[in-house]
């Protein structure tokens, strides 16, 4: 059985969130999307969605706490075992670091990460046309000063640990789409 674990890294509106869903649908293993998990809670004003929904909305990290224990849980179900792409997590150091400790522990390794890059003014118009309730134009640029930040630093840590493959996001879905599949099948 071949096992395909993914992380995505990018910029808001790169495209991941869509790229990683295709991938994972193709390859049949769970696309697993912080973002999405979280906005999920706060829809339904979970405990988890009720500590998250102020840091959600005007664009900030949720602590890493509350991330890492949705991750851990997560990755403890039982469809994990033929793979999984993460979407949104790490999106900083400290939690590259917990997540790197939680592989091993789980006997999860081998991850690859792709580093989905687009320019900063084509992610800003594609966020505004997607119009998401965190889509304002405020809160997406200080989307992406805290992914300048925080989340920009992991493309040297996995580079460093020779984890790290870049993706051009901005060329059509389908270009994209094609250059994951021979990444993923190679
Ligand atoms: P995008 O990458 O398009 O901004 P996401 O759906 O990945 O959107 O994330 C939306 C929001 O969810 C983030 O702005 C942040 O508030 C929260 N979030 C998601 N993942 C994490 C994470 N790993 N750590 C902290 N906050 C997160």
């Amino acid at each position: 059985m071949t096992v395909t674990r993914l992380i995505f890294l990018g910029p808001p509106g790169s495209g991941k969130g869509t790229q990683a869903q295709i991938l994972a649908e193709d390859l049949n293993i769970p696309h697993i999307s912080t973002g999405e998990i979280l906005r999920q809670a706060m829809q339904e004003q979970t405990p988890l969605g009720i500590k998250a929904q102020s840091y959600v909305n005007s664009g900030d990290l949720v602590p890493d706490q509350l991330v890492q224990d949705l991750v851990q849980e997560r990755l403890s179900q039982p469809d994990v075992k033929s793979g999984w792409i993460l979407d949104g997590f790490p999106r900083k150091v400290t939690q590259a670091v917990f997540l790197e400790k939680l592989l091993a522990e789980m006997n999860q390794g081998g991850e690859r990460v792709i580093n989905l890059d687009a320019p900063d003014d084509v992610v800003v118009a594609r966020l505004l046309d997607r119009g998401r309730k965190d889509d304002t134009e405020a809160v997406i640029r200080h989307r992406l000063d805290v992914y300048r930040a925080e989340t920009a630093p992991l493309i040297d840590y996995y580079g460093d640990r020779q984890k790290l493959l870049t993706v051009n996001g901005d060329q059509s879905q389908e270009e994209v789409t094609h250059e994951l599949q021979k990444i993923v099948t190679s």
